[in-house]
């Protein structure tokens, strides 16, 4: 059974646990000889999983990290041609829930596992497979810092995203933040009575549909995204339960998307603010109400410059850069942040991932090998 084959057959949808498949390529790793490090998160259901082959002194600091998220988006309510969970070739094509986002790439470094370990390496090469990257790069942060407390400083990182095997430099950024509005709930022929939890939220959700008109308005641009300005949206809203009740209580979900240019932190605080006043405007009428904003994810974009080390590597071992800055996220800007010079790469389009009948080509399989081959003789050189 190919590697491919195995992942696939793993259901790691994000809301379930990825153990399974983590024991599965620790497994494969002890016995190449290798020393797997899993890394559980608090809850215990989840983990990611760190393989790190030092260099032929023994060493791991630099060396080159290949990165992959495990878990998938959920086949819910999409009517799929075969089972998602089987892979499935059709006319060249692998079909299955997480062949092109991004277990063709997972499966790519697996299969070189015996390759990795079968003689001495010039650099070290680091092998880190995380957990929830769907649901807003969670297990990214806790990767770096265990990466961090083993003394593993890689100086290079290919993230495996389905890029069509091209380096994608730059990326935004994703902010998604949760406004819950508190207020007092009353027979809704006694207003005064209650503090209307819809109405103050309207108020935040046309804030952020402001500062989005702004962005787009007066930028910062950048030409070479499709979308060439910080976007953003409110996504999600409940709140109410009666057409004769004063709600008491609303929930907002609202995002945005930024340029490397744009302050992040800047844009968060200025959303607090904002909610901290309107906060005030509603315990004017009742003490008891209030609000509270939570980051339900937040991974930073990525601007990885034409000369950096890994686009440089990149080019030596054969890689094209894509002119194009892309609008989804990934985990490459976090491992950038963390000091790991980092751009995106790896088998299948993206134009695949999340969909219905999810697919790669073995074309595009074929060519992730081949580059990971040539970086496993490329750090072997001189050894
Ligand atoms: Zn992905």
């Amino acid at each position: 059974m190919t590697w491919l084959t195995r992942l696939v057959g793993f259901d790691t949808t994000s809301r379930d646990s990825n153990r399974e498949l983590i024991a599965a390529l620790g497994a494969a790793a002890a016995d190449a000889g290798l020393t797997p490090r899993i890394v559980p998160d608090p809850t215990g259901q989840k983990a990611n999983l760190i393989v790190s082959i030092p260099d032929a002194n023994g060493s791991t600091e630099g060396g080159v990290m290949l990165a992959g998220h495990v878990d998938c988006v959920p086949v819910d309510a999409q009517h799929w041609s075969s089972d998602p969970f089987r892979v499935d070739i059709r006319d060249g094509l692998a079909y299955g829930r997480g062949t092109a986002d991004m277990k063709g790439f997972d499966a790519a470094v697996a299969a070189a596992l015996p390759d990795m370990a079968a003689g001495p390496l010039r650099e070290p090469l680091h092998l880190c497979f995380t957990y929830d990257e769907e649901i807003g790069c969670r297990g990214a942060q806790p990767l770096v810092d265990a990466l961090q407390a083993a003394g593993i400083r890689p100086r290079v990182c290919f993230v495996g995203e389905p890029t069509s095997m091209r380096m994608i430099r730059a990326h935004k950024s994703i902010n998604v933040a949760q406004v819950s509005v508190r207020g007092v709930g009353a027979h809704s022929s006694l207003t005064p009575d209650g503090v209307n939890a819809i109405e103050y939220a309207a108020r935040i959700v046309l804030f952020h549909r402001k500062r989005c008109d702004r962005w787009r308005a007066e930028g910062p641009f950048d030409d070479a995204y499709p979308v060439p300005y910080t976007t953003g949206s409110v996504n999600q809203i409940s709140g109410g339960t009666a057409v004769n009740i004063v709600p008491d209580q609303c929930v907002v979900t609202l995002e945005w998307r930024s340029l490397g240019e744009l302050d992040d932190a800047a844009e968060i605080a200025a959303l607090q603010d904002f909610c901290a006043g309107v906060e005030q405007d509603m315990r004017a009428e009742n003490p008891a109400a209030s609000i509270t904003v939570e980051m339900i994810a937040s991974a930073p974009g990525l601007d990885t410059p034409e000369d950096a080390e890994s686009v440089l590597l990149g080019r030596e071992l054969g890689l094209q850069v894509c002119p194009d800055k892309v609008t989804y996220g990934t985990e490459a800007g976090i491992y950038d942040r963390g000091g790991v010079s980092t751009v995106v790469v790896g088998p299948g389009d993206i134009a695949q991932a999340h969909k219905a009948d999810e697919f790669v080509s073995l074309d595009q399989l074929a060519a992730c090998d081949a580059f990971i081959a040539r970086l496993i003789r490329h750090l072997r050189a001189d050894a």
